[in-house]
Order: structure tokens, then sequence, then C-alpha cells
């Protein structure tokens, strides 16, 4: 299995891809493992995982190398990456005894009411290449501090990074066996499938998690699921300034090249502030330096997959087709590298693919409307669930809307962010299930509810 550089095309690695035997041997060493593990006090855990903290901070510019040559985001990006995800990571352990802890809901008499959680036992980690720390650490930290050990499957476009995970969390002290790496695109996925999990999280597309999670229905295990989605945004007409709001919500569409599960993906703008935000979202893109992801100051570098760049492309043709207008970008930047220019459309319609499908690209469709009722109907109208974001000067008209939008999250003057003491959940083809916050950390237990009564 070859790893190519997306910048400059390149094969900067040839890796062995797992099999199905050498994956059933990592799962009988996983298994005998994770009983060890889970005996261990919580504190000595907790003790393992702020070693591998520290160890990322300490290795992070060598990481961010690495990160940036598989994957193709600026190098300050892959930065970025690791510091988010250590705070993710401190604010786990600094929470998990609180939520993972045996908690008394009722004592009376001589009755006591006790849940305690329980590990689930061996963890199938399947997961997406666009935030490999970010979204690894959503899963495979808690499940570790609970005491389960991960079959970790990053995705075959991360794979160098999932090695180094796996490398950094033995250096940190982690018992040998309790955290596995297998390689491989979608077959060595669907080998996984196969096999005896105690419970599947997978990231990733809708049509691959939708195939999962009827795949693993007949196991009777935990499925959690964190998808795609077309996220909305909509700027109402009493913003202050349409300055600000136009260059945070262009971040909020392109960083990390518009690959973000969260990112904007779509904008709806009330007809008396549009032509302004227009203008000034358009002379935002304008601005930022494309180039090589390893040169200082750029913001837009290359995608990770090159398919990606036939799908964006297909969105501008069809969005033309139908009447849009290009104000910016539209074509893939000729050269080296999966490079694609940052798109504006407007005068686009719902109907149209780039306001329907997740772009996971540099590409933006944004639509004027005459007020809150139209934005909220087109908001709705999707088939995702992941986030929904409003610009305004009144909370209560923000969470007016909001309110009505089937999203996992809600935001008001602000998109694209996630929170470590948040649930991070999907709604609809946007997934099952929540990472982060205390149900993140729970999510990886089985819960036993205790009768204690001291008297017969
Ligand atoms: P993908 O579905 O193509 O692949 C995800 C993982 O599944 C990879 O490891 C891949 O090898 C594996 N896989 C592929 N086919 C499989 C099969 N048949 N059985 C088992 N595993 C299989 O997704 P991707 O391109 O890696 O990631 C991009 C998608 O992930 C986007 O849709 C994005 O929105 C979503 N995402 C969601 C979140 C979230 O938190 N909701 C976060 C990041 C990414």
């Amino acid at each position: 299995m070859n790893v190519i550089n997306p910048a400059t095309e390149e094969i900067i690695a040839t890796l062995q891809e797992d099999t199905e035997h050498s994956l059933h041997t990592k799962l009988e060493i996983l298994k005998k493992a994770q009983k060890e593990w889970a005996k261990r006090d919580l504190a000595e855990r907790i003790h393992v995982i702020q070693r591998f903290d520290d160890l990322l901070e300490m290795e992070k510019e060598r990481l961010s190398g690495v990160l940036t040559s598989e994957v193709g985001k600026p190098l300050q990006q892959s930065r970025n990456e690791i510091n988010g995800a250590r705070s993710r990571i401190q604010w786990m352990y600094s929470n998990v005894v609180k939520y993972l802890s045996d908690e008394q809901v009722v004592k009376y008499n001589d009755l006591k009411e006790v849940i305690s959680y329980d590990p689930l036992g061996v963890v199938c980690n399947i997961s997406a290449w666009n935030y490999p720390y970010l979204v690894g650490v959503n899963v495979f930290i808690p499940a570790l501090l609970a005491g389960n050990s991960v079959l970790y499957k990053p995705s075959e476009y991360a794979s160098l990074t999932g090695l180094e995970i796996e490398k950094l969390l033995k250096r940190a002290g982690l018992p040998d066996g309790v955290f596995q790496v297998a390689l491989g695109g979608g077959e060595t996925g669907e080998r996984l499938l196969d096999m005896d999990f105690d419970g599947y999280y997978f990231t990733g597309s809708y049509r691959t998690g939708q195939h999962i999670y009827q795949r693993v229905a007949v196991k009777m295990v935990p499925c959690q699921l964190e998808l795609g989605g077309k996220d909305p945004l909509y700027v109402a007409d009493d913003v202050k300034n349409i300055e600000a709001v136009a260059a945070g919500t262009a971040d909020g569409a392109f960083y990390n090249n518009g690959q973000s599960c969260c990112a904007v993906e779509r904008i709806y703008v009330h007809e008396k502030v549009y032509d302004s935000y227009i203008s000034s979202f358009v002379k935002e893109v304008k601005s930022w330096k494309i180039g090589l992801p390893t040169e200082e100051g750029v913001y837009i570098a290359s995608l990770t997959r090159k398919e990606q760049l036939d799908v964006l492309e297909g969105q501008v043709q069809d969005a033309l087709a139908k009447g849009a207008v290009l104000l910016s970008g539209g074509k893939r930047v000729a050269g080296k590298g999966y490079n694609f220019e940052p798109t504006v459309l407007t005068d686009v319609s719902n109907g149209m693919k780039v306001m329907q499908e997740e772009s996971f690209g540099p590409i933006i469709g944004i639509m004027r409307v005459k007020d809150d009722a139209e934005a909220l109907r087109l908001m709705k109208d999707s088939v995702y669930g992941l986030t929904a974001s409003v610009y305004t000067d009144s909370l209560d008209r923000a969470k007016g809307i909001l309110a009505q939008i089937d999203s996992g999250t809600g935001y008001w003057n602000c998109c694209d962010r996630v929170s470590a003491g948040l649930p991070w959940s999907g709604r609809k083809h946007s997934g099952i299930g929540a990472t982060l916050s205390h149900q993140g950390l729970r999510a990886f237990t089985k819960t036993k509810s205790w009768h204690l009564r001291s008297g017969q």
C-alpha cells in the first residue's frame, strides 16, 4: 500500500496492509491485554494518557510534518490540530473520574442503588483522514480511559499518523497489546466487520456508515457513527459588523480546505445585507495565500483525495448549468498536487448539488433570502443534521430558528467549532450516538445497576 503526498503526488512510503490472519492475531492479543488493562486503577490509566498528551507536545513539529505530508493540509493547520487534540485529551482526563466512577442514585434505610460503568472490552475504531488526531482521540482516548483495548483502523490516507499514534501511546507507558493499528482501506475495514469486537465506533461518510450499521446490527453490540454534513448558515439583517461576519464565516467554510465534517456548506443571507456580505466574503477569499502546505502563510493547500477534484468540478458544472454565478475559483489548479481554487458560487438554489451533496472541499454556495422564514425552510431542507448556524444580534431570534432545525449542534454568531465539554453528535444522515462530553466518556462503557441492601 503506497502513501502518496497529495501536494507533490510522490510516493512517500510503502506499507504492508493487514491480512485476515494478522487482524485475527491482533484481536487475540487485544482480548488478552484488555483484561489486565481494565484491572489497573483509573488513576494509572489517566497517568498514561497524561504522558501521551505531553509527548504530543514534545513531538508536535515532527508529527505535524508527517500529517501534512500525507493529507496535504497547511503545516500550521496540522499544528493547530494537535493543539486541539491535546485540549480535548486534557478535558477528558480531567473529567473522567467524575463521569466513570460509581454513582449512587438512591439511598434509603438499608438500601443503596448504584450505577457502575464497566468497559465494553475490545473496541473497533474505524476512522477518517480529515482530522486524524481530533476524530481519533474522540474515540480511543475515552475508550482507553474506560479500560477497553482498541483496534484503531486509521483511514488509508492517514496511515503514517496512525502508526505514530501507536508508537507514542507505547512510549507513554500503555501496556503492550492494548492499542493496535490495522492498516488498509475498505477491504481491511470490511474484514473487521466480520470479527468479534465488543463495539464499533466509526467516523466517515454516510455511505460507509450506513453499510457498517447494517453489518454490525446482527452482533448486538454498540455501534456509533459520526458522519458527514451539509451544514447551513444564515446571516440575518441585523448583524453589526458585516466584514467580520463575512471573514469569520468564510473561514468556517474553507478551513482545512473545506474538508471538515462541520464545515459551513451552505450560506443563506438576508437580502438587506446580501450585497455587502458578498463583496466582503469574496474579498476575504481572494486574500488567501494558495500554495504548498509547507510554505509559510499558506491557507489553501492540497486536497487529500484526488477523486474529490471530480466531485467539485461536477458541483460547479451542475450549478452553472442551473443558473449560478461564479465569483471566484471554479477549477483545478494546474500543475502537481490535488489543488482546487477556492470557489464561491452565488444565485444558487437548493436544487443544485452544491446545496444538497456534501462538498468536502473549497467551494461554497451563497443564496439570497427575503426573511427568516425562508431561511429556516431552506436550512431544514437536507438529509443531514450535524450543525447549523445563525448570525444575528438577537439570541432569541437565533434560538427561535435553530430550535426548529434537526441538528446535533446549534451555533449563534459562530460556526465550525467543536467543544470537548459538549456532545458531538449528528442527527439524520449525520450519525448516531455522541462523542466528547460526559456522553462521550460513557459511550465506551456498559452500565450495571446495583441494588444493594445491607440487611437480609
Ligand atoms: P469513508 O467513509 O470513505 O472512510 C472512512 C473509513 O471507513 C476509512 O478508514 C475507510 O478505510 C473505511 N471503510 C471504507 N469502506 C469500508 C467498509 N466497507 N467497511 C468498513 N470500513 C470501510 O470516509 P472518509 O473519506 O475517510 O471521511 C470523510 C467523511 O467523514 C466525510 O463525510 C466527513 O463529513 C465525515 N466525518 C465526520 C465527522 C464527524 O464527527 N461527524 C468527522 C470527520 C469526518
